[in-house]
């Protein structure tokens, strides 16, 4: 019978996976995505939406759709839908194979913070800048809420969702980005300090790069640990391997 493989998703590489699966002869693909962006984008193979309803629900799903290989292919900072694909691994014996992308590393000339949470990042905020370029997403804002004194760009794929400083311009734009226009966005809105998660590739990159040419400095929000006994492949390649399936 096909093998039944369900992509857990929300990121380009879930999104590579299923148009590489989704071509070869026999295997089924199913993308699960949270739902929370309104308008995901075209996938190839089936696309179901919502959660499952925690270690339980997901569990019930792998059996009931008779899943063969899971790939958590979800963002470093999900870590809650990670938590819960790994205990439904255990508890139905359902291989899952966890993919992140490899976080980003400084060099010679950055100036990072490290956080360890979006509220210890608010806490760096007034020694560091007046004008915030704020890229952490959509959710979570209210960490900077109390903020007054301090100017917000917040850049995210949909609306953030309040409440948010007082002071704060909202630009819905969604990646890649280029350097080129990350230089014009920081240097048009007078930016002096950026706040990133961790969440490497190559799509939101070039702001790094462009904060390094200003020599601004940047607040990077640590990512949550991996759950315990759980190790990563970093690329869809990998990943592919470990389901004993070549790239293409
Ligand atoms: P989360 O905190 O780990 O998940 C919270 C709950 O949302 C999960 O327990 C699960 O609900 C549901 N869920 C999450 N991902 C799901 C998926 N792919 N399919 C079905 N249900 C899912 O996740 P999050 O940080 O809110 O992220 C939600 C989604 O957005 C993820 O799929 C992720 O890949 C994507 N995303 C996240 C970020 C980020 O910065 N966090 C950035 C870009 C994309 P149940 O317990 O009911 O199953």
């Amino acid at each position: 019978m096909s093998p039944h493989v369900l992509l857990l998703g929300g990121t380009a590489e879930a999104r590579e996976l299923a148009a590489d699966l989704a071509t070869r002869p026999g295997v089924r693909v199913t993308t699960s995505l949270a739902g929370r962006v309104s308008r995901p984008g075209a996938l190839d193979g089936d696309v179901r939406t919502g959660g499952f309803g925690g270690t339980d629900g997901l569990a019930r799903w792998l059996r009931e759709h008779r899943v063969d290989a899971v790939v958590d292919a979800t963002h470093p900072f999900a870590a809650g839908i990670t938590a819960n694909a790994a205990r439904a691994a255990v508890a139905t014996g359902i291989p899952v194979v966890t993919l992140r992308r490899p976080g980003w590393c400084p060099v010679p000339g950055d100036r990072w913070h490290s956080a360890a949470s979006l509220a210890e990042a608010a806490a760096l905020l007034p020694g560091l800048g007046r004008r915030v370029f704020l890229t952490t997403g959509r959710l979570g804002l209210a960490a900077f809420a109390d903020l007054a004194r301090i100017h917000f760009l917040v850049r995210s794929v949909e609306a953030p969702e309040p409440p948010l400083p007082a002071d704060t311009e909202v630009l819905l734009a969604r990646g890649p980005f280029t350097l080129d226009g990350e230089l014009n966005l920081l240097r048009e809105h007078r930016a002096d300090v950026l706040v990133t998660k961790d969440s490497g590739g190559s799509a939101t990159a070039p702001k790094l790069t462009a904060a390094r040419e200003l020599g601004l400095p940047v607040v990077v929000v640590r990512r949550p640990p991996l759950p315990e006994g759980v190790s990563a492949v970093p690329d869809v390649a990998s990943a592919l391997a470990l389901l004993e399936l070549t790239p293409r």
